[in-house]
This record gives structure tokens, C-alpha cells and sequence, in this order.
């Protein structure tokens, strides 16, 4: 076990003092003994490793993985979408499709009127399993469902 991490053990294990004083101290040497560890573990990881300039990433920053930045940028895209569904008057993103993670953005709100009766509201039965997925609300009838688009998601049907 290295010296630094013996004394850290040690001063962490170490009884509570009886007295107050005492106790400062030993918090203290504990504080002490841990950022010495830390300094230590730092200090060994640099004398054991490559001379600086063979460094890879010289700058310690790290690089934004372009596919987990684009993910980040859909996923915004997405609250932004889904934001709008609920704070807008009249919306022109479909709040079915988002319910299912997609994006249907339309000029007009007429357009996405259009969208809601055609591709959504033309299949839906009451017998279906009504639900609003971006509320996660199930409804019981398609004018349920209706009703919600207009009242919640300014969608006119
Ligand atoms: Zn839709
Ligand atoms: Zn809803």
C-alpha cells in the first residue's frame, strides 16, 4: 500500500476524538491525508505516463462525439416540439406524431388540421386504445381525444 494511501486509511478510520478540539483535528488530518491521496494518485499517473508531447489530446477538453451532439440537438428539437404543443395557440407541430418521437412540422396550423383528421383521426375507433402519448393520457372515445387536441394542443379537427 503507498504511504499516502496508508495514512489515508489510517486517519479515516481513526475514533472520534473525545473532545471538540480533537475532533477538528482529526477532520482535519482526514482533509489532509485525502487531498494528499488525490495529489499522489494525479502525481503517479503523470510520472508513469508518456512524455507530453506524444499527449494524443493535448487539450484536456473532451471532443463532443458527433453523433452523441447530434442526439442532443434532436433531443432539444424534441422538447422545443413538444414545448409548443402545449404552449402555443395553435401549434403546427402534430402532437400524435410527437407522441411517437417524430417531428411533423406544418406551415399552417390548417395544414396540420389536415394531418390530424387524415392520418390520425380517420383510424381511430372507439374500440382502439385511445391515448394522448405526449400527455400520457389515456382517452376513452375518439371525441375525448378530439377534445384534448383542441383544448390542450390547440389542434382543430
Ligand atoms: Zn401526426
Ligand atoms: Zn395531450
Amino acid at each position: 500500500m503507498p504511504l499516502t494511501q496508508r495514512r489515508l486509511v489510517e486517519t479515516i478510520i481513526t475514533l472520534p476524538g473525545t473532545t471538540l478540539e480533537e475532533e477538528t483535528h482529526r477532520c482535519n488530518e482526514a482533509i489532509d491525508a485525502v487531498a494528499v491521496h488525490c495529489r499522489f494518485q494525479e502525481g503517479g499517473a503523470v510520472a508513469r505516463g508518456r512524455p507530453s508531447t506524444k499527449r494524443a489530446h493535448p487539450n484536456p477538453v473532451k471532443e463532443v462525439d458527433p453523433q452523441v451532439a447530434a442526439a442532443k440537438a434532436e433531443k432539444q428539437a424534441l422538447n422545443a416540439a413538444i414545448l409548443s404543443v402545449f404552449k402555443e395557440e395553435r401549434p403546427t407541430v402534430c402532437f400524435i406524431c410527437l407522441g411517437e418521437g417524430l417531428i411533423k412540422s406544418f406551415g399552417r396550423p390548417g395544414d396540420l388540421s389536415k394531418h390530424f383528421k387524415r392520418k390520425h383521426l380517420q383510424h381511430m375507433s372507439d374500440r382502439d386504445r385511445l391515448e394522448c402519448k405526449v400527455c400520457q393520457m389515456p382517452l376513452e372515445h375518439v371525441a375525448h381525444l378530439r377534445n384534448h387536441a383542441h383544448s390542450v394542443h390547440g389542434t382543430v379537427s
